[in-house]
């Protein structure tokens, strides 16, 4: 069994503007870091485009076409100050979608134990009914909404390790029990969601970590908190927001954690995906953005799926 992973010349493309963080420069930081002798054996392909259908499930049809009819001809356009549009904007956001569907579909299929798609624009800030924080459409919820209904799951969870709160994902999650929903990340900080008295219908269990936390700390947090109530929920797939942005060198961020971190974090999730679902885990590249801090935390993580094969 292999790792799978899935990326597309279109979320390269996607591109807003000089200057803005989430860059198309971090997706070649991530490819070129793969191609590295230790990754050969990665099956790797191409994402499909996502259907607007898909999106739909998580965001609504007027939602999705309201988004897509934002997308420029030329230049750039803002859903707000952050989350800035260029041409290649539409196609890359559905390539995202369906990179993770594709994924699913693939570790459902016994084609792959687990999967890594690197993909642009994230996800995770994007709410049904917003667009947000470098995010257009969630893709990881619908990931999560295409494993219920069309492969048949009952139980996925989705856990998010990006500095940022993930409130998109919770919006989706915290009213479903059929979901769960974990997430570490700097708090107080942007978005301002995430404090541990957020906890949906027993499904959402947020673990604020205060501007400085190491390693240490961050490993507290899983083992306490996340992890015990991820086994708990004992998920039939686990989707993983892999943000790297919670690295020391990353310039958004504030916390202080280094790859080594990033190997650990996915070695636990891993056991917990082989205790209840079978080794089935998709994570989908969130945030990051020092590009070499970036490339480091994303080779570590897969380096880590790729053992357990
Ligand atoms: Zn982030």
């Amino acid at each position: 069994m292999a790792t799978l992973f899935v990326t597309h010349p279109d979320c390269i493309a996607h591109d807003p503007g000089d200057g803005h963080p989430e860059s198309p420069a971090r997706l070649s930081a991530i490819l070129r870091a793969l191609e590295e002798p230790q990754f050969r054996t990665l099956l790797r392909r191409e994402a499909p485009l996502g259907a607007k259908a898909d999106a739909a499930r998580v965001h609504g049809e007027r939602f999705v076409e309201a988004v897509l009819a934002t997308v420029p001809d030329s230049g750039n356009a803002a859903l707000d100050p952050d989350t800035i549009l260029s041409s290649a904007s539409g196609h890359a956001a559905l390539r995202a979608i369906g990179a993770l569907i594709s994924a699913v579909d693939a570790v459902m299929a016994g084609e792959a134990n687990n999967a890594f798609c690197a993909v642009r624009p994230p996800g995770h800030h994007a709410e049904p009914g917003r667009a947000m924080g470098f995010c257009l459409f969630n893709s990881i919820a619908i990931a999560a909404r295409h494993a219920q209904a069309v492969c048949g799951l009952r139980r996925v969870a989705i856990v998010d390790f990006d500095v940022h709160h993930g409130n998109g994902s919770q919006a989706v999650v915290e009213d479903d029990p059929t979901l769960f929903f974990a997430s570490s990340h700097q708090f107080p900080f942007y978005p301002g969601t995430g404090a541990a008295d957020e906890t949906g219908m027993g499904n959402v269990v947020n673990a604020p970590l205060p501007a400085g936390t190491d390693g240490t700390g961050f490993r507290r947090a899983f083992e306490t908190r996340i992890l015990p109530a991820l086994d708990a929920f004992a998920p039939e797939l686990v989707l993983v927001s892999a943000g790297f942005d919670a690295h020391r060198a990353d310039p958004l961020g504030g916390l202080e954690l280094e790859e080594p971190d990033y190997a650990w974090v996915t070695a636990r999730l891993l056991e917990i995906a082989g205790r209840h679902a079978k080794g089935r885990l998709v994570s989908v590249l969130e945030g990051g953005y020092d590009l070499r801090a970036l490339a480091g935390s994303a080779a570590a993580h897969v380096e880590s799926l790729m053992k357990a094969n």
